[in-house]
């Protein structure tokens, strides 16, 4: 069973991966590391044992895709790769159109003209319209905010379309709430590059002494303690998530649309608590304005991948932030620090 990873060298692609190769799967990767490291196949082999073929390659190249498709008999496609900062989305709008829509009708059509038409996609919360009332369920409204979200947004539409035109498709989009986390080795991780513009990844940072102190981005939300609420989920849970989406997508035909979120929320003070307490340091932190465009709590339903994949997260806060600690000071300069680890081909 060969399948194509899209953004395979990403964060939660690397994740995926390695569940994929755990569950049997033989991987072929493509990403242009525009936003990740090639350091990151060679963690693959050392954490599954197993190397995944790597194509350096780009979305945006209708003729490379061809010839994937064409050299490799491939099953499915995890589509992960994408532009995801939704700040950087607002001032460079159509980069991100190009990238993540154009990028995807591509590989779209070179899947429909070889015959591959099994899809994970990953979509997010962010096309729910933030004006509706959380927990989010799937029939929630949608109604992205920001053009990230709504490059999201149309992909869903296009699946839908796709597959109202072609019944063979098998499409299942997974909206993922707020992944955290890394693989419990220390090995792979997220690697931002530049100032982080998540919570955990500022955090960690903050405490590695690479950044003096945390901005809070409002203490006066209708929350318990008055700092955002979210659904963190642990990136292995996620990677589960897409396996079982794949072998879902091998007994039916459709477009299935999954939340994957825990449905317990957290506030930006109880992470930074939990930091503090896994880390053994205080984390000096300021309170500022809200950052524009955050809602007050942002939380999943994950009832319906309950029911219909028998899929839900496993791993507490308690476990994220350790998992996120043990990469970070492994790897205090992500997968720069390569260099420092003995690495084998
Ligand atoms: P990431 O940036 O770590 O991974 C994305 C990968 O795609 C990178 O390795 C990048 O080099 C590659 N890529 C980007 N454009 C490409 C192109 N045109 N051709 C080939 N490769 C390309 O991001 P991630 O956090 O792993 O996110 C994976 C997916 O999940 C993205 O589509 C993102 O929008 C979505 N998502 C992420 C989050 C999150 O908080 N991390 C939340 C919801 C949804
Ligand atoms: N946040 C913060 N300081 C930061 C980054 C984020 O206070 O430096 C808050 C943010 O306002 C939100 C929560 O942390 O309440 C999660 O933000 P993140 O950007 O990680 O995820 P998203 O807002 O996309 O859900």
């Amino acid at each position: 069973m060969l399948v194509l990873v899209t953004g395979g060298t990403g964060y939660i692609g690397s994740h995926t991966c390695i569940e994929l190769i755990n569950e049997g799967f033989e991987v072929v990767i493509l990403d242009n590391l525009s936003n990740s490291s090639f350091e990151v196949i060679h963690r693959i082999k050392e954490i599954t044992g197993k190397k995944p073929h790597f194509i350096h390659g780009d979305l945006l190249d209708e003729k490379e895709l061809q010839k994937v498709f064409n050299v490799y008999d491939i099953e499915a496609v995890l589509h992960f790769a994408g532009l995801k900062a939704v700040g950087e989305s607002v001032h460079f709008p159509l980069r991100y159109y190009h990238n993540n829509v154009t990028g995807t009708l591509n590989l779209s059509k070179a899947m429909q003209e070889t015959g591959t038409k099994k899809m994970v996609f990953s979509s997010s919360a962010t096309v729910y319209s933030l004006h509706g009332t959380p927990p989010f369920n799937e029939e929630t409204p949608l109604g992205a905010m920001n053009p990230y979200g709504r490059t999201k947004q149309m992909v869903e539409e296009m699946m839908h379309d796709l597959y109202h035109a072609d019944p063979e498709w098998s499409i299942s989009l997974l909206r993922y709430f707020n992944p955290i986390g890394a693989h419990p080795s220390g090995l792979i991780g997220e690697d931002p590059q530049g100032l982080p513009n998540n919570l955990i990844p500022y955090i960690t940072q903050v405490c590695v002494g690479k950044l003096p102190y945390l901005n809070i981005y409002g203490n006066d939300y209708d929350t318990h303690d008055g700092t955002g609420v979210r659904d963190y989920i642990h990136v292995c849970d996620l990677a589960r998530g897409h396996v079982l989406a794949l072998k879902d997508l091998y007994n039916k035909r459709g477009v299935s649309t999954y939340n994957l979120g825990t449905g317990r929320g957290y506030s930006v003070m109880e992470i930074v608590e939990t930091f503090e307490r896994i880390t053994g340091n205080r984390i000096p932190y300021r309170f500022t304005e809200r950052r524009p465009g955050d809602i007050h709590v942002c939380l999943a339903d994950p009832n319906k991948a309950a029911l219909e994949l028998g899929w839900q997260a496993e791993k507490d806060l308690t476990e994220m932030c350790k998992d996120t600690w043990k990469w970070q000071k492994n790897n205090p300069d992500g997968y720069s620090t390569a260099k420092k680890v003995v690495v084998t081909s």
